[in-house]
């Protein structure tokens, strides 16, 4: 009998595209990311599968046709994840625990958001915003705490959350409702962009029900199939909810490395609708994201590390590529960790000390 090859579109051809195609070609799954922006009719067949490595699209002939398919996977889950207020009340709705907000309306000043949510507030787009952008801080008795012009209706505000640090869960669910998780990662941010996760780590493991109840409920509600990524800050011994991705996500890169099944396998398990089983995780992980900054051959030489460069112009501030390290030997880690700091700027400085200080525990 011909085994059936299993065809999957995915709407965009970023990194996360070009990593899912990595993962499908063992798995035998036909994966193919399409440009957003290609104008060109696209050979769909009835049994091909649509998927998505982005929340959000513009209308182009390509991006029409993979959203009008039946087997557009999640599809409204897209739309009401890529909205942060509708995002928001999916979670209010669920009564899981996020950061305060409301949709700044016309009638909002400053003040009376100040009033609301005290002395720092954060403004987000509603849609479109990454890595940071988008988002504005009100600081009342500064300068610069207006609300920017044209923002009404199309930002929330959320109260500033003093958390101690930041983490996030992966999950993947299929058709039938069967759920793995990822552990916890832990995620450093810096200028709003991730700039290191290290996963797993021992002493976040009494979080971990707690973050797999949440982001379950999530996926339920949504009917979802494939992998999902929530953001959380940690406040004390509570879980809020900063954020979810309905796609594979930049804080789940170390499982390429560290885990029996990387994300971008498991969201092409799910999708193609092939058999999933738990992910074993190997060793300590830890992924540093490469942001505006050149190739650097003497990456490959560092012991353990696994480089991912994605081919896209260099710009400042863009993610261009990442470093994952998995190894059981901590002080190889620690080392090779080291050698690959003396090859970055300042900017990576505290990153890469604050990597190598949670390895030395
Ligand atoms: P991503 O690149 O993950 O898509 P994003 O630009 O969509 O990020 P958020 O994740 O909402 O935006 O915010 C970026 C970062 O800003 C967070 O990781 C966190 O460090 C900080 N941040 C977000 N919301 C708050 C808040 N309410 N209080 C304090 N800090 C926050
Ligand atoms: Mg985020």
């Amino acid at each position: 009998m011909k085994p059936t090859i299993k065809r999957v579109w995915v709407l965009g051809a970023g990194q996360l595209g070009a990593m899912l195609k990595h993962a499908a070609q063992p798995l035998g799954v036909d994966l193919r990311p399409v440009d957003i922006e290609l104008d060109a009719n696209l050979p769909l067949e009835e049994d091909d599968v649509i998927t998505a490595e982005r929340e959000q699209w513009p209308s182009t002939q390509a991006t029409d046709q993979l959203a009008a398919h039946p087997n557009f996977v999640n599809q409204d889950a897209f739309g009401l994840v890529a909205d942060r207020v509708t995002q928001k009340q999916l979670l209010d709705r669920l009564s899981l625990a996020t950061a305060p907000w409301k949709l700044v309306e016309t009638n909002d000043t400053a003040a009376s958001l100040h009033a609301v949510y005290g002395a720092r507030v954060l403004l987000k787009q509603r849609s479109g915003g990454f890595d940071g952008r988008g988002q504005h801080w009100l600081v009342a008795a500064h300068d610069s705490s207006a609300i920017p012009q044209g923002w009404h209706n199309k930002v929330i505000a959320e109260q500033a959350i003093a958390f101690d640090e930041e983490m996030s869960v992966i999950g993947v669910r299929n058709r039938a409702g069967e759920c793995h998780y990822y552990p916890l990662a832990l995620n450093r941010h810096q200028d709003g962009i991730l700039t290191v996760t290290l996963a797993p780590l021992e002493r976040l493991s009494g979080l971990q029900n707690e973050a797999e109840t949440m982001l379950r409920k999530v996926m339920e509600e949504l009917n979802y199939v494939g992998v999902m990524a929530m953001e959380l800050f940690r406040v004390g011994d509570r879980l809020l909810i900063n954020e979810l991705a309905p796609r594979v996500h930049n804080s789940g890169h170390w499982t390429q490395s560290g885990a029996s099944i990387s994300q971008f396998e498991y969201h092409v398990r799910a999708t193609a609708d092939l058999p999933l089983a738990p992910a074993i995780i190997k060793h300590n992980s830890v992924m540093i994201n490469l942001i505006g900054i050149d190739y650097n051959l003497a990456w490959l030489a560092l012991p353990g590390a696994e480089v991912f460069w994605y081919g896209k112009e260099v710009r400042p501030v863009r993610k261009v590529g990442h470093i994952n390290f998995s190894m059981a030997d901590q002080a190889q880690l620690v080392s090779s960790l080291r050698q690959l700091q003396a090859t970055l700027t300042d900017w990576y400085q505290p990153a890469l000390d604050w990597a190598i200080s949670e390895l030395e525990g």
